[in-house]
């Protein structure tokens, strides 16, 4: 995990135009009031009516446009919301500049149909918002704003009798329509805010603060114009106007905290106790009805009335049984996150597993890396917010028949419907790399990894207990080797097997470990450099090990340096076959921490390159970061001396671990690898773009080169190479393969024998 409290000056994460954007608009707004308020006459003044108005209006949509392009187009209710704002914008920029030229436009002229437009795409994302954002608690929000709505327009409809009344009583007329129309549709706005007010467990709070605020001041605003429009008495210029301006900017502002990842919406707390919103709408029902048996009132509100105390009161038996469903729900539900529970877990994991028992699935566990520092030094809400961002992005990559569920703390339970061990590999890798990605805590950067155990049913469980119970040591695993993933493997007879130190012993004395190789391509030419070597366990009865599932065993075992040994050999022995060949390619060896603070390895790697007749510069060690956090002067001395050899030091997984850039100045390293989570995210992500070409500014101003590791694809290949990265390796270009299928792959792509002195 990575916190970076300097605000990430560099980084594009914090760079927050919005801001300013949005701080020049309440400018904008300020001097347009202040321009109204304090002139002589309300005649047309370009300054104010055209100017300033227009400039109001155009920031907002501005500060709307800057979220939608934070957003990549991906939030359809931000991108609904800002095109609505543009449709005001353009709607004003018409009145106004006709009301200029001395022609005031009548009702149902062009900036009409803008202004129903605007007033259709802001709604829009409203219910964008209500449906999918708040989900889990759909019935009861929808019902409760219904009533809610209902209640409100009774009330309107009486306040708004003097030209409601001629609209609907009177021959059709679009004016009259018109006029009657955007009341109504500030009210179908207003509507949908009450329902995410009313959303138990998602107050208001701070974010939505500017929306519903600015949703009143345009209603009443509205309300005013219709009155005034009634009589003829509407002009331009007047505090009316200001009160247009602010209500729109007010929006765009909660547009612009939208488009944060941020959690604006604060903790969930004290929800609006559920009845207040039915409550309310009644009492407000009872008092139009009562009106109308004073004065003769709108039968349209005597109707709205009506159906609101119906809705309220009648279906009680109905209303109580979503509330239960409602309170089930709840204890089922995570508050945080609003994902299932533990108890949700329990309840819908064993169905699922034998609903279908033929079918193959798995349960992921998953654990942030150092969550809890996190929470202790940045405080809970952090933390919080960090869980939020967390669960939204598991929730993106999995399919819908998939289950995913938050166990507590920082820990999450996915169950993978129909999916074999490749798939859940896969679905564990696409979770990291998504959760790789820099996360925006109000202004601290921080980059989280997670640690992920998988147990598969029904090889390795038949019940939900069994499996979670391997997932968590699978996790555990995966934890300690920081391997990221780790499937659970059966100790069940294994123990002689796989994990005792004979196994280990026998896999180094009877040569059963064999490298394969992995090229490393030089961007600028095309060329290949050289390869990486890595070690696979060719096991006589599991076949073929990746190094994840047995690296840890000869660690743990005391087995690291005779395996080191044993890969350097075998290395150095490819190295002198090509070199006979013709061929000359660095071959990059990794080396444990444990290894390399060994003081015999500089000599030993002197003595293996002799014997072969190699130059030790054929030779690059490859070394991870935490190595430095170690013992520094110990791995300063043995690197000193293996550089004063030749051997090319490079600092593999750049990025991934601890941010003491420090050792770069003091450690005589030659190259950078730059982890896989970066580049694999590289092709939709321009943030991960900016942060791998500042990455590699950053190798390139210390005199380093930059490797780029886990490129899988022709885009990000190119990308790389006008970001100026020296090296790529990836699977695009070739997956790690055994010597002879390396041999086939080089003629293929490199017939003619690379000379190159060294
Ligand atoms: P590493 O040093 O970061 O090696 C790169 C890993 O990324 C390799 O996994 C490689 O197969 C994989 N890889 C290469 N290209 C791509 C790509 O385009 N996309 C993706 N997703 N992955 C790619 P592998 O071979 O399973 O090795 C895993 C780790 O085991 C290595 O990570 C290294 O830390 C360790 N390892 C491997 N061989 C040795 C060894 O001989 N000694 C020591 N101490 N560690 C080794
Ligand atoms: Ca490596
Ligand atoms: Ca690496």
């Amino acid at each position: 995990m990575r916190i970076d409290t300097s605000r990430g000056a560099q980084t594009p994460v914090a760079r927050n135009p919005g801001r300013w954007a949005g701080i020049v608009l309440v400018g904008a707004v300020v001097a347009y009031t202040v321009g109204i308020l304090f002139r002589d006459s309300a005649e047309f003044d370009l300054l104010v009516d055209g100017v300033l108005a227009l400039l109001c209006v155009w920031l907002a949509t501005a500060v709307a446009g800057l979220a939608v392009r934070r957003t990549h187009m991906r939030r359809y209710d931000i991108l609904g919301a800002a095109a609505g704002i543009a449709c005001l914008a353009l709607a004003d920029t018409y009145y106004v500049v006709k009301t200029g030229m001395g022609e005031e436009p009548p009702l149902g002229s062009p900036a009409d149909i803008f202004y129903l437009l605007s007033y259709v795409l802001i709604l829009a994302a409203l219910v964008i918002v209500v449906v999918s954002r708040f989900r889990v608690m759909a019935w009861p929000v929808i019902l409760d704003s219904t009533v809610g709505t209902l209640g409100a327009a009774a009330v309107l409809a009486v306040v708004l009798d003097p030209f409601l009344a001629p609209a609907l009583m009177g021959p059709f007329s679009l004016e009259a329509a018109l006029a009657a129309a955007y009341p109504l549709l500030d009210l179908l706005l207003l509507a949908a805010v009450i329902g995410i007010v009313v959303t138990p467990g998602r107050p208001p709070g701070g974010g939505w603060l500017p929306l519903i605020v600015g949703l009143l001041i345009f209603t009443g605003a509205d309300i005013v114009y219709a009155l005034l429009e009634l009589e003829g008495l509407y002009v331009v210029g007047t505090p009316l106007d200001a009160m247009w301006a602010a209500g729109t900017s007010l929006i765009a502002i909660w547009i612009s905290t939208q488009g944060h990842e941020r959690l604006s919406a604060g903790k969930p707390g004290k929800a609006i106790p559920a009845q207040t919103v039915p409550t309310l709408a009644t009492v407000a029902s009872l008092a139009v009805l009562i009106l109308g048996t004073q004065r003769p009132i709108l039968s349209l509100a005597v109707v709205l009335a009506s159906v609101t105390l119906a809705m309220a009161a009648l279906p009680l038996v109905f209303r109580q049984r979503i509330r239960l469903a409602d309170v089930s729900h709840q204890a089922m539900t995570d508050e945080l996150t609003g994902l299932p529970n533990r108890r949700a877990l329990n309840a819908t994991v064993p169905d699922r597993l034998t609903a279908d028992a033929q079918r193959r699935s798995a349960v992921l566990l998953l654990d942030l890396d150092k969550f809890k520092e996190v929470n202790d030094s940045l405080g809970h809400d952090v933390g919080d917010n960090l869980l939020q961002q967390v669960s939204n992005r598991l929730s993106a990559q999995l399919r819908t028949a998939d289950l995913l569920a938050r166990m507590g703390g920082d820990e999450f339970v996915i169950h993978l419907h129909s999916c074999g061990e490749t798939e859940s590999e896969a679905v564990a890798l696409k979770l990291r790399a998504a959760l790789a990605e820099p996360y925006d805590l109000g202004g601290v950067t921080i980059q989280v990894n997670a640690s992920i155990g998988i147990a598969h049913y029904p090889g390795q469980g038949a019940d939900f207990t069994t499996l979670l119970r391997k997932a968590d040591m699978a996790m555990y695993t995966a934890k300690s080797t920081r391997s990221g993933h780790s499937v659970y493997r059966d100790e069940s007879g294994e123990t002689e097997r796989f994990h005792s130190l004979a196994s280990l012993n026998k896999a180094l004395l009877d040569d059963q470990l064999v490298l394969h190789y992995q090229p490393k391509i030089d961007l600028r030419s095309g060329d290949v450099r050289g390869v990486e070597a890595l070690v696979r366990w060719d096991h006589p009865t599991d076949g073929l090990l990746a190094p994840v599932s047995f690296l840890h065993r000869f660690d743990e075992a005391g087995l690291m340096s005779p395996l080191t040994s044993i890969v350097l050999g075998k290395a150095l022995d490819q190295s002198a076959v090509w070199k006979d060949q013709g061929r000359t390619l660095t071959v990059a060896v990794n080396v444990s921490s444990g290894s390399i603070i060994d003081a015999a390895l500089p000599d030993q790697i002197e003595a293996m390159t002799a014997i072969r007749g190699l130059h030790p510069s054929v030779l690059v060690i490859e070394i991870t970061e935490d190595l430095l956090m170690g013992d520094r002067d110990r791995a300063r001395t043995v690197l000193t001396r293996l550089r004063a050899l030749g051997v090319r030091i490079s600092v593999d997984d750049f990025g991934k671990g601890y941010s003491s850039l420090s050792y770069l100045r003091e450690l005589p390293i030659d190259e950078l690898k730059l982890d896989k989570s970066f580049i694999t995210s590289m092709t939709d992500d321009a943030r991960a773009t900016a942060l791998v070409v500042s990455t590699i500014g950053l190798a390139h101003s210390l005199g380093l080169e930059m490797t780029a590791e886990g490129v899988e694809s022709s885009a990000v290949y190119e990308a790389l190479g006008e970001s100026g990265c020296d090296l790529a390796q990836g699977y695009y270009m070739s997956r790690p393969i055994p010597a002879t299928e390396f041999d086939i792959w080089l003629n293929t792509h490199y017939p003619e024998p690379i000379e190159r002195g060294c």
